[in-house]
């Protein structure tokens, strides 16, 4: 009995319901409600979670129990859609229409590893509480090695229910290590690219209903935590969401740290449109214009591909983050933000979990797409940047004049000192700066899908002994830039004069 009524949509409407009754069987609900205009439903997305599938007129949102507490405390009226367990046949596991148990997942993934060694690596980010493992290949040709090679992140699903990009993610990894020495444009992203892709970032959410299935998956994590509002933000600091910081976001936090990606996609569902930065302010980003161009890339393809209307949701396909409505701690912003990293979202079905048999056309319709916005990684401006007098590679800042805002500039980064600046073309004067040399100002041009690589020299300071020492002065006493005494390399000089004025002289010889 209990199962049928699950298996109808049945709108609640009113205030009256006990909140407790509502949370009975999920840590979430989903809810929908009339807006008035942008500001509040940027007001509301302060408390709950705005969803993906939100147009002009109705809200969609999702709420835990203390989140929807607060939204009720609103007074606006709201629909719960109560959810439905879904009931797909799984096809074929061979043929890509077929969502993995949890343990076929992890074989998936070993497989592929285990299978190509020379270009595969299988790491293991962290287990949650449950016991499931954040998982991720890297692929690249001598993989595991350092190289003058862009990073490149496809992540998927850390909205659980939002899965077409799980699936599409394995197939990817597939068709990429099968293609390699096969097909000439995937062999050339595995030789020039270090390629990360994870295709299940909350596998809690996703297998909430057990390892079996899919079937009962959430959006938010075990802990009824929307993870994509999770992320420190530029605009509202740590923590926006008022919650710690979950398992999921610090092991993508580490892994941001540890990789120096320059470039990525964050998969979702619920719509089908590339959401560019940024997503917590209406600022425009410093490139935008190179956002619009690979996201109507990406969109285009698709649209070609896949037809029947696909993938022309909002303009065209494409639709700046902001303008559709507002995420506060999304990984988005904290990416691009935080760590000078180009993501974007891609939101990849109008079903969160499409039926299986749907997923081989998604990817006819995507894979071209995935494929060039990952060769992205290889264009723009990039280069190494080193010390000129040793030729050790520096980890310097990399600016560009009158151009860079909101924290667009980028590092080059060790143990190579190589840098990538992906661009919308024109001409730009970049600066290369870092503590103890002289900055350098190049003027250099780039075209869209073309690489154009300048390698920079930096010219340490340094300093010699000061010849001639003044008779009234007191005391002469020369230290480094650490402030520790030294004999004729330091670059500060402290003159202390009899009348007890201290002069401080930095010192500097080409
Ligand atoms: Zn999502």
């Amino acid at each position: 009995m209990k199962k049928i009524l699950l298996l109808v949509l049945i709108p609640f409407f009113g205030f009256s319901q006990n909140i407790d009754d509502i949370f009975s069987e999920r840590g979430e609900i989903y809810f929908s409600f009339k807006y008035k205009n942008k500001i509040q439903l940027n007001m509301i997305s302060d408390i709950v979670s705005i969803d993906h599938k939100t147009n002009a007129e109705l809200a969609y949102a999702y709420a835990n129990k203390s989140e929807f507490a607060d939204f009720r405390q609103k007074g606006i009226s709201y629909e719960i859609i109560k959810k439905k367990p879904l009931n797909y046949i799984n096809n074929s596991k061979n043929n890509w229409n077929y969502y993995p148990t949890y343990i076929e997942y992890t074989e998936t993934m070993q497989a592929f590893a285990d299978s190509f060694p020379n270009i595969c690596k299988l790491h293991n980010l962290g287990a949650l509480s449950s016991g499931r493992e954040i998982l991720i290949v890297q692929i690249s040709k001598n993989v595991g090695v350092k190289e003058n090679e862009p990073s490149f992140l496809y992540t998927s699903s850390m909205h659980g229910d939002e899965l077409a990009g799980y699936i599409l993610s394995l197939r990817l990894i597939d068709h990429i290590l099968n293609g390699y020495g096969n097909a000439l444009q995937i062999t050339e992203l595995v030789d020039n690219i270090d390629i990360w892709i994870n295709p299940l970032a909350n596998p809690d959410g996703a297998y909430y209903g057990g390892n079996q299935d899919v079937w009962s998956a959430t959006r938010y994590n075990a802990n009824g935590v929307d993870l994509n509002r999770n992320y420190p933000d530029p605009q509202d600091g740590p923590h926006p969401d008022g919650n710690i910081y979950q398992n999921e976001t610090n092991i993508f936090m580490g892994l941001a740290d540890t990789v120096n990606f320059t470039i990525s996609a964050n998969m979702h569902g619920g719509a089908e449109v590339c959401n560019y930065p940024w997503d917590t302010w209406s600022n425009l980003a410093a490139d935008n214009n190179w956002w619009e161009y690979v996201s109507h890339e990406y969109a285009d393809s698709c649209q070609e591909n896949g037809g029947n209307g696909y993938f022309n949701y909002l303009n065209d396909g494409i639709t700046n983050g902001n303008d559709w409505y507002e995420v506060d701690g999304g990984r988005q912003d904290y990416m691009n933000y935080f760590k000078y990293c180009r993501e974007f979202t891609l939101e990849l079905s109008d079903n969160k979990t499409p039926n299986p048999n749907a997923l081989p056309s998604l990817w006819n319709a995507n894979y071209p797409s995935l494929i060039n916005y990952m060769e992205q990684a290889l264009y723009g401006i990039r280069g190494i940047v080193t010390d000129s007098i040793t030729g050790n590679p520096l980890k310097a800042k990399v600016e560009i004049q009158s151009h860079d805002i909101d924290s667009s500039h980028v590092y080059s980064n060790l143990p190579i000192g190589n840098y990538h600046r992906h661009l919308y073309q024109g001409n730009y004067n970049i600066t290369f700066s870092k503590n103890g040399y002289y900055s350098k100002t190049i003027n250099t041009s780039v075209l869209n899908n073309n690489t154009n690589v300048e390698d920079v020299q930096l010219v340490p300071f340094s300093t010699t002994q000061v010849e001639e020492i003044n008779p009234s002065r007191k005391t002469n006493t020369t230290i480094d830039l650490l402030a520790r005494p030294s004999n004729g390399k330091s670059s500060i000089q402290i003159i202390k004069t009899k009348g007890g004025t201290i002069k401080k002289q930095i010192i500097i010889i080409h």
